[in-house]
């Protein structure tokens, strides 16, 4: 059996309910994965729920109930709001299951005997929030570089990690593997900060809400050693039977934002370098979001709330494949980006609505009134380029640049309109206006074909008013193969409701 292509996202921290951040990253490997298997690859995706912790603990403490308790409540929230967004994941892993437990134990105890693991002295900042440990040199002021919230000097006994021996490894195995670092332009920062390794402290015995250390249950796993090893355990690692580990792992992609790139890229791949365990083969770092060009944080209350703006545009459906659609196109994946209304209905009204759906309602509306509804004319070969460069777009997570290239199709398809005029061609020459919108209606199918890992569901109504009888998803993987994109004899259109009403 082929091994299964492999993506995840990072476990999120259940501190709080689900915002655009999350989504976005979800949303991105979601596409990926329809993608790969519009390709006919088998994939598992993998997500799921960070819930150990100091930061939990107190969430939970101030609500008056248990950690278990105030993590369950919000790992529903992001069910859910998978579920509203159309996320095909296939596994879902929370770092409080046993399964999950099982293996990080596991884990710890094999690098303890590989001797990689040993017990010191401590000391250095700490911020709460962020369950780190900041180096003087790294804070901003006196506050966390990343939250900007006070930080205090802490020390206790902790296990550690000798992370510092696999400085040379990591640095030639970023040499061999240029693809591993992504974007290309994040991996600077990753290369100087390996050069400064120190090893890292993985155990805490202030914290009481995590996994215990084998043999040693004062201690309670560092909450990113302990999360970091999802991905392992969610398929099968260290559990008995093991489950699926072998047909799945090394991960292809792991999606992660800018701000967790350092674990993922240093630290992840040392711990599985210790064991013997394969480096997964991507990590991809993406930007941060602004709203209406202002940071987004909770206490400006600025958070934007992903159902809100499924609900805007119609609810799930439309308004889920929107939302897909917006933050994928209106930025380059691995950039910082701004989220503002102004720039939705922007995209929404000049690209979906004016460009896309105007194209397949006036396509439609001719064959209705030239040929009864009747795809007629004859087969034609489209041109290869776009569908190439799509493809080498969405092999290098150039999402905004695979859909320019549907954009150019659906350009094109308007403008072949506009200047072959069938309308006015059928009085004269019948075949050829029925060729012009039969030419037009390719382009559509092959546009609906690959805008349906971005939007799942218009995709299909746009299928099926084409009169399309076999699924898209069939058709699709057919035509990435083979190219075939024909239309059945006598197949007819049935026009419905405009699919993008103008806002
Ligand atoms: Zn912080």
């Amino acid at each position: 059996m082929p091994k299964q292509y492999y993506i995840t996202t990072p476990i999120y921290y259940v501190n709080d309910v689900p915002h655009i951040g999350h989504a976005y990253t979800t949303i991105a490997a979601d596409v990926l994965a329809r993608w790969k298997r519009l390709q006919g690859h088998e994939v598992f995706f993998l997500t799921g729920t960070d819930e150990h912790g100091a930061k939990i603990a107190q969430a939970a403490e101030a609500k008056g109930v248990s950690p278990q308790a105030y993590a369950d409540e919000i790992v529903e929230a992001f069910k859910r709001l998978w579920q509203s967004l159309h996320i095909t994941h296939n596994g879902f892993i929370r770092t409080t299951e046993d399964r999950h437990i099982q293996t990080v134990q596991a884990f710890f105890s094999k690098l303890r005997e590989n001797r990689d693991i040993y017990k010191g002295m401590y000391e250095d900042w700490y911020c709460t929030p962020c369950e780190t440990f900041w180096s003087e040199s790294e804070l901003k002021g006196k506050t966390c570089p990343v939250c900007s919230r006070e930080v205090e000097r802490l020390q206790e006994e902790s296990y550690f990690f000798k992370l510092d021996k696999y400085k040379d490894r990591l640095l030639s195995f970023y040499k061999n593997n240029p693809d591993f670092l992504a974007p290309r332009f994040r991996s600077s920062e990753i290369i100087n900060f390996v050069k400064e390794l120190k090893n890292l402290s993985v155990s805490r015995t202030k914290v009481k809400w995590g996994v215990p250390v084998p043999d040693d249950e004062k201690h309670t796993v560092y909450v990113w050693f302990d999360a970091l090893i999802n991905y392992i355990s969610g398929i099968g690692y260290g559990q008995s039977p093991a489950a699926d580990f072998k047909d799945i792992w090394p991960a292809d992609v792991h999606f992660v934002g800018k701000e967790i790139f350092r674990f993922h890229a240093v630290i992840w791949p040392a711990m599985l370098m210790s064991l013997g365990i394969d480096v997964p083969k991507k990590v991809f770092a993406h930007g941060w979001w602004t709203v209406e060009g202002d940071k987004m944080s909770k206490s400006k209350g600025n958070m934007v709330d992903p159902h809100k703006i499924i609900a805007d545009f119609g609810g799930e459906g439309l308004g889920t494949d929107v939302l897909r659609y917006f933050v994928l196109r209106e930025v380059p994946f691995g950039n910082d980006g701004d989220f503002s209304q102004k720039a939705l209905l922007g995209r929404y009204n000049a690209e979906l609505a004016n460009a896309l759906g105007n194209l397949l309602n006036r396509t439609l509306n001719l064959i209705e009134k030239n040929d009864k509804g009747q795809i007629l004319g004859k087969k034609t070969s489209l041109p290869v380029n776009r569908l190439e460069k799509f493809k080498a777009a969405m092999d290098n997570l150039a999402f905004h640049e695979a859909l320019e290239e549907v954009a150019l199709i659906v350009r094109e398809g308007n403008a072949k309109i506009d200047s072959e005029a069938p309308w006015k061609t059928v009085k004269t020459d019948p075949a050829k206006a029925s060729q012009t919108l039969h030419d037009v209606l390719i382009s559509l199918k092959q546009a609906a074909i690959l805008l349906h890992p971005f939007m799942p569901t218009i995709t299909q109504e746009m299928w099926k008013q084409m009169g399309e009888q076999e699924d898209l998803a069939q058709t699709g993987k057919r035509f990435l193969k083979t190219g075939d994109i024909s239309f059945v004899p006598e197949q007819t259109v049935k026009k419905g409701n405009p699919l993008f009403p103008r806002k």
